[in-house]
């Protein structure tokens, strides 16, 4: 007998004929013996129309109300699948997420769990039923509703597969795995079997949504095991685990593109120590998280004429989000600054490639760098870190830039680029 949190995605649950579905695959985990959670995301398309209605209810709506308004989104399907079990002669009890134990901080909208005290969930297990979780909802200090980000119905699951030391966290989606690439982007792309925590956390910060962030980070914190699988199928699909000798050694494991950043340069500041503290703290203090940051002296002869002062231009990337917000920050900082100039671009595309195997192999970067050439491909930012480079590209070259750093390194082969020419 194992315990097992099963986690269906929105387009798994998207009707009642899909609920139905998945419902009978829960009974049958539990009438194989199994202990079985089921976390439920609203049904699919809910949580955008919710969101909409509320920005024509008001521009700016309140993070409070606008969280009372998305956590219905998840108590409607997880009310549905509960009646849907009753229909199927299974005795199942619904909870929200506050009714599950979820307690988050007071961040409305990006609410991160504090803790979780499932016991009303061990109750039913205890009697031999299933419990079903509205996903992506808590509750904070004050008794009121919060939401946890986007995808968020992810970190529900494994946090809850955390709390009560589930054996394994199922993650139900539309896509059998883990893949190379996103196979909806490049049709090459190959499901990979067993990918790292660490690797997995990387695709999914640079923009591989088919796992929420912070659930791997989660996950990985506390040793969950994590299956991603599909929905309609019995196929086995991606194990995220813990890095082991058996995984592939290829140097690069995946290639994510984010359309979701925008860059901000201030051009010709001032060189002194202290400016880039002080555009960050400002840009910091407006809750806004910078990415990558670049800074770079003027070389210029025309610049160098004053021997006493010389010049840097200073770019980092934000959240598209918040781009609007940061720009006007930075112009207003700008002048105060002494920069020539500030500009912004929001037609950015942030492609990476991901690997543990990269920290054993050299000329991955010099690989990565020369594919995007030959495309006629211009970088104009880099970051790097042991197992991830990305360059900033401009966005209509997002899709270009994955299939073809897919092929060079070969990916779409079950050795992965073991064989790649680094
Ligand atoms: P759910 O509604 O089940 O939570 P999501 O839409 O959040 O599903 O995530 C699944 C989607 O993630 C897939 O349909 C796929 O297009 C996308 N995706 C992006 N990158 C990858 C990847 N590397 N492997 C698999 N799917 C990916
Ligand atoms: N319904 C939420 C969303 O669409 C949470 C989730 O599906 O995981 O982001
Ligand atoms: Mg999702």
């Amino acid at each position: 007998m194992a315990r097992i949190v099963q986690k269906y995605g929105g387009s798994s649950v998207a009707d009642l004929q899909l609920i139905t579905s998945v419902a009978r695959r829960a009974i049958a985990a539990k009438n194989a013996g199994h202990e079985v959670v089921v976390v439920l995301s609203a049904m699919k398309g809910e949580t955008d129309r919710l969101l909409k209605m509320a920005r024509e209810a008001c521009p700016t709506p309140d993070p409070r109300e606008t969280d009372n308004l998305l956590s219905t989104g998840e108590q409607v399907s997880t009310a549905l699948f509960a009646l849907v079990c009753h229909g199927l002669g299974e005795t199942v009890k619904s909870f929200l997420g506050f009714q599950a134990g979820v307690m988050t901080d007071k961040a409305h909208g990006r609410a991160r769990i504090l803790n979780v005290n499932p016991a009303r969930l061990r109750t039913e297990l205890s009697k031999g039923r299933l419990a079903a979780v509205a996903g992506f909802q808590g509750i904070n200090a004050n008794d009121d509703i919060t939401t946890l980000g986007r995808g968020g119905s992810d970190t529900t699951a494994v946090a809850l597969a955390a709390a009560l030391k589930a054996d394994v966290c199922e993650i139900y989606t539309d896509v059998d795995g883990i893949y190379t690439t996103d196979p909806h982007v490049c049709d090459k792309a190959r499901k990979i079997d067993r990918i790292s925590y660490e690797e997995m956390l990387e695709m999914a910060s640079l923009g591989a949504k088919v796992m929420e962030i912070r659930s791997v980070e989660l996950g990985m914190n506390h040793g969950v095991k994590i299956h991603v699988r599909h929905a309609r199928s019995q196929a086995p699909g991606t194990i995220i685990c813990e890095e082991d000798d058996d995984m592939e050694k290829a140097p690069v494991r995946g290639v994510t593109v984010s359309v979701n950043e925008a860059r901000i340069t201030l051009l010709k500041v001032p060189d002194r120590p202290g400016v880039a503290a002080s555009i960050l703290s400002l840009i910091s203090s407006a809750g806004i998280v910078v990415d990558m940051i670049i800074q770079n002296k003027s070389v210029s002869p025309a610049d160098q004429s004053d021997p006493d002062q010389s010049w840097t231009d200073f770019s980092f990337t934000v959240p598209l989000a918040d781009y609007r917000q940061a720009l006007e920050l930075m112009t207003a900082a700008g002048r105060e600054i002494g920069a020539q100039e500030v500009v912004g671009d929001d037609h950015i595309a942030k492609v990476s490639i991901v690997g543990a195997g990269m920290r054993n192999h050299t000329g991955v970067a010099a690989l990565m760098f020369q594919t995007l050439a030959d495309k006629k491909i211009n970088i104009a930012m880099i970051s790097t870190s042991e197992i991830k480079i990305s360059c900033i590209i401009e966005k209509d070259y997002a899709e270009l830039s994955v299939r073809a750093l897919h092929e060079a390194f070969q990916l779409d082969q079950v050795d992965g680029g073991r064989q790649t020419k680094v």
